[in-house]
């Protein structure tokens, strides 16, 4: 028997089961994806506050040099982006990959004019297939065992232990099962989840307009949405505001796309070069308990939202980086009951993304209201102290874990850079660390300060 199943090798399931080896646990991963095969792609942004997680645990510099995306386009324009019509959505588009641009909010640019946030460091865009490629060799270098081809039809908690199914039959067991499955998995099945409709979905395809010329290509806001249009062939983003068919789920035929596209641009185009297309809507979902018996979730399979300011893949991480010492505490003797701790630290900062997420598809509606509502955002965002709480907010600079309210002020948040430098590669209980002009510290293995002397 394993000490702990983490069912999906996504990013979130590779990276804890190399936070579970640093403790020594024995750890098998069940993916359903065959070997060899790539994980989902596409570039995602990693915030500040898992780029400083990832330089803790050494993997800052493989993520850089395996995984980042050069040439950081705004969805797919690699070059002159041609029409943009909102001045918002120029601003944004220019400024995609420079450093003075510290994120957006529903696309509305959080923009470092005269260096008052100079002192953010930036976000790094990666390929999520290159960082789940990284994760593996990691999980695999520390003694995972990592399993493809392997399909999880169920799981079921015994009491002292959790009984797995896979696809081919087998049945597997483990003391402690995570279910890190993403939003379609099967683990989450026996949680409760505070959920909101979706209200916005996006397509995403690759094909080209016919007949060309007539939604020329660019970023356009019309009475039905927002449209990125590349030059053919490229990608293709339509996004859709109270759409006609938000909960359709299943694959995106040509039809479905065209549809949408009209809808939006307000012409009778059709496409040529169809590749395939997806759909994302705003769907938000969020448990209401991150662990039942010996079961827990991680990652999307705990918390989904629309991908609108990038912050699903990065919470998801620091998700795994507060459960896996305390799993292989828990394992090494702790009482379990701490186990506990992880949702109720955990579950705030996915509210607020839930949370943020959903205010960002109401500023993105086009109705004149909404419309209105933008505009006046737009004005309160170039308030310097508003600019820098919102920049802060999507660096994930903002994120504490809950402390008692009598306990020092810095319990809770992530300690300063000279007490981080004692958190080493074999660090998995909370550290004593004593500085010069601080208070002596007691810093946990994800960064976090437990507690002040
Ligand atoms: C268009 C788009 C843009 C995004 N941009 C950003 C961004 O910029 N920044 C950001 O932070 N986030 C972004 N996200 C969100 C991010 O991609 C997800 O939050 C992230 O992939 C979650 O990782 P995960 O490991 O929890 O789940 P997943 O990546 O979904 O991985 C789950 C894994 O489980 C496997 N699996 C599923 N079911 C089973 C089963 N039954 N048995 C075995 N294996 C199973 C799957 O094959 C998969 O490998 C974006 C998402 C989209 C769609």
């Amino acid at each position: 028997m394993w000490d702990v199943v983490v069912v999906g090798g996504g990013p979130v399931g590779l990276f804890l089961a190399a936070e579970l080896r640093r403790g020594g646990v024995s750890v098998v991963v069940f993916e359903r994806r065959a070997a060899g095969t790539p994980a989902a792609g596409g570039d995602r942004a990693l915030q500040v506050r898992t780029l400083q997680l990832l330089a803790l645990r050494g993997l800052l510099d493989p993520v850089r040099q395996r995984a980042a995306a050069t040439g950081g386009s705004f969805v797919g324009f690699t070059a002159d982006p041609g029409d943009v019509a909102p001045p918002d959505l120029a601003e944004l588009v220019a400024n995609w990959g420079a450093s003075r641009l510290k994120g957006h909010l529903a696309m509305l640019p959080l923009i470092d004019r005269d260096g008052e946030l100079s002192d953010l460091p930036n976000q790094l865009a990666v390929w999520q297939d290159k960082l789940v490629e990284v994760f593996a060799d990691r999980a695999h270098e520390q003694g995972a065992d990592l399993r493809y081809g392997s399909e999880v039809l169920a799981v079921t908690d015994r009491g002292d232990h959790v009984g797995v199914r896979l696809a081919d039959g087998s049945e597997h067991s483990a003391r402690w099962l995570v279910g890190c499955d993403g939003g379609q998995g099967v683990v989450r099945h026996g949680f409760a989840f505070d959920s909101t409709a979706p209200g916005l979905v996006v397509y995403l395809a690759g094909a080209s307009i016919e007949p060309a010329g007539l939604v020329r290509p660019g970023l356009h806001r019309t009475a039905g949405g927002l449209m990125f249009i590349n030059e053919p062939p490229g990608e293709l983003v339509v996004i859709e505001p109270d759409p006609a068919d938000a909960v359709t789920r299943g694959p995106v035929s040509e039809a479905d796309f065209v549809d949408a596209l009209r809808r939006v641009s307000g012409t009778e185009a059709t496409v040529s070069a169809f590749a395939g297309a997806v759909r994302v809507t705003d769907h938000a979902r969020l448990a209401l308990d991150y662990r039942h018996g010996r079961i827990l979730l991680a990652g999307d399979a705990a918390h989904l939202h629309s991908p609108m300011g990038g912050q699903g893949l990065n919470i998801g991480l620091r998700d795994a980086a507060g459960l896996g010492w305390r799993l292989a505490g828990v394992i090494a003797g702790d009482d379990a009951a701490t186990l506990d701790d992880y949702g109720r630290e955990r579950r705030p900062e996915a509210q607020r993304v839930l949370r943020d997420t959903l205010a960002q598809s109401a500023l993105l509606r086009t109705d004149p209201h909404s419309a209105a509502l933008r505009d006046l955002v737009a004005e309160l965002v170039e308030i310097p102290e508003v600019k820098r709480r919102l920049a802060e907010r999507m660096a994930g600079l903002s994120s504490a874990i809950p402390a008692r309210p009598d306990s020092h002020p810095l319990v809770g948040t992530f300690a300063p850079a000279p007490a981080l430098a004692a958190i080493t590669a074999d660090t998995i209980r909370p550290v004593p660390v004593r500085i010069d002009g601080l208070p002596a510290l007691v810093v946990r293995p994800d960064g976090y300060i437990e507690s002040v002397a």
